[in-house]
């Protein structure tokens, strides 16, 4: 018997207890419904962590297929064991790598960005590739505990107000770009969801 219900409850507690940023509930049921809504099969992850986002993901339905990367050892470590817990080896395809060095020739429904965001543009740019026409690519952490709203002043610290800056120059990589149209969503720590203009 699977208890997927006890391996997610304990997913989230490993998350909280080591300081693992995993999805917000908001973000994470907003991204299974879109799931369902737009009849996404594939699915491309950067940044498992330990595998949470990308086992509900798979979770929304039956025909959800998952390839996600890990470049941390030992999240991705746990992500396998998560993966094997849940019966979900079949559809969850687990890289442990640096997404950058990852080369993929298939395509995918929806590409869900949630690894380091200082690189938001350049895996954007890296896989954009690999989106079916129709597809979605969502960028997770956009607000970043609300700290993109703050004055600059108002951001604590050195490393944090340059990591800031770069979360504003990828939302203005959004905002300008002539490919893709992007919606912000105040959902969770802040999505974007953009799709190609027709
Ligand atoms: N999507 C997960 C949370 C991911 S946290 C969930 O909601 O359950 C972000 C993860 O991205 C971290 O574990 C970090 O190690 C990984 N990461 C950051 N930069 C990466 C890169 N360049 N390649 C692969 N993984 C990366
Ligand atoms: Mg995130």
């Amino acid at each position: 018997m699977v208890d997927s219900f006890g391996t997610i409850k304990a997913m989230k507690d490993y998350a909280d207890k080591e300081n693992v940023p995993i999805m917000q509930d908001d973000g994470i049921n907003y991204l299974i419904k879109y799931i369902n809504k737009n009849n996404v099969k594939k699915v491309l992850e950067i940044g498992s962590a330990i595998g949470y986002s990308a086992i509900l993901m798979a979770l929304a339905n039956d025909e959800v297929e998952v390839t996600t990367i890990e470049r941390d050892e030992k999240r991705y470590l746990m992500a396998v064991k998560n993966v094997k817990k849940l019966a979900l080896e079949k559809r969850i395809h687990l890289i442990y790598n640096d997404a950058m060095d990852v080369n993929l020739s298939e395509k995918y429904d929806l590409i869900f960005i949630d690894a380091a965001k200082a690189q938001n543009i350049r895996f954007f740019e890296k896989f954009e590739k690999n989106l079916n026409n129709e597809g979605t690519i969502i960028t997770d952490n956009l607000s970043f505990h609300g700290l993109v709203a703050k004055k600059e002043e108002e951001i604590p610290s050195r490393n944090l107000r340059a990591l800031i800056k770069k979360i504003k120059n990828y939302i203005s990589f959004l905002k300008t770009n002539k490919n893709f149209e992007t919606d912000f969503l105040d959902i969770g720590d802040g999505l974007a969801v953009s799709r190609r203009k027709k």
